[in-house]
């Protein structure tokens, strides 16, 4: 008798941490389907690996981010927290040309309007390129960063607004932005504080708002969790210098009460991130900038 092995699966992936390339890593979370969360012994990061392969991401990809109800919706309640972003990069950069990786539908884009700015992105979902593209008078591409052909030292501004934990590459798609960026240029990574979300996603507050004990899931688009401490070693090594970290506004609801508590939250984490970054863990989300080393 033979066994037959199912050859049409996809082969899972391995991953190091990024941060920290060859230190290993403990088992941290077994999705029991092949796939883990693993924690880095060195900066604390968690990330998939095994992971699920590039061709059934991407299809989720598209399937969570294309244009649609779901992505409008998004969109409205992560206004807020764009405007914050905006404001925050514009005490550093006031014209040039500026990329936004991840744009989605585009909406960062209306904060930097007019003759001053140029505005491209990077979308891997095609529809939600094709929208933000015709709506905000931008040129964006459809896919992964490392696939477009930009010019060396062209951006005068680069951001990556909450979708570092998709990358498959982060110290990759990092080197490709330090190489595009303009000496002196700035680079804007926003993530969430990783204690935060790891209470926000297991246990009683997950049961509560999501009707489930977790909603981690190794296998899945969630591939990089980093802590502070991970993100900023990551970013410098690749050639830029850290210059800020702020708490950004959490995404607005439809329910009052839970806007009120999300405004206060955050108001205490902006006061104890002024205290010490190690707070920064603590927060919905926090926005660094760095600025391109004018030496390699
Ligand atoms: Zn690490």
């Amino acid at each position: 008798m033979t066994i037959e092995t199912n050859l049409t699966a996809d082969p899972f992936e391995m991953a190091e941490c990024p941060a920290c390339p060859g230190v290993p890593s403990r088992v941290w979370l077994d999705g029991g389907d092949g796939t883990c969360y693993v924690r880095c012994i060195s900066c604390g990061t968690i990330y998939a690996s095994p992971r699920a392969s590039h061709a059934s991401r991407y299809a989720w990809l598209d399937e969570r981010f294309s244009v649609g109800e779901n992505a409008f919706q998004n969109a409205q309640a992560r206004q807020p927290a764009l405007e914050q972003i905006a404001g925050i990069l514009k005490t550093y950069v006031t014209r040039g040309a500026l990329l936004d990786i991840g744009c989605d539908l585009g909406h960062f884009f209306e904060y930097f309007q007019g003759a001053f700015w140029k505005r491209f992105g990077v979308e891997l979902s095609p529809s939600a390129a094709d929208y933000a593209s015709k709506t905000f008078d931008a040129s964006v591409h459809a896919g992964a960063i490392a696939d477009v052909p930009f010019s060396n030292a062209f951006f005068d501004l680069v951001t990556m607004l909450d979708m570092f934990y998709h990358l498959e590459n982060p110290r990759g798609d990092l080197e490709t932005v330090a190489r595009i960026i303009k000496p002196g240029g700035y680079l804007a990574v926003e993530v969430s504080g990783l204690s935060y979300y790891l209470l926000r996603s297991i246990g009683i507050i997950s049961l509560l708002v999501d009707r489930k004990w977790t909603r981690l899931d190794s296998n899945s688009v969630y591939l990089f969790y980093f802590t502070p401490g991970g993100l900023r070693k990551l970013i410098e090594e690749c050639g830029f210098e850290v210059v800020s970290a702020s708490v950004i506004n959490s995404p607005v609801s439809s329910k009052p009460l839970r806007d009120m508590i999300s405004a206060g939250y955050g108001s205490l984490m902006r006061f104890l991130s002024r205290v010490s970054l190690y707070w920064l863990n603590w927060a919905p989300k926090y926005l660094l900038v760095a600025r391109r080393k004018k030496e390699p």
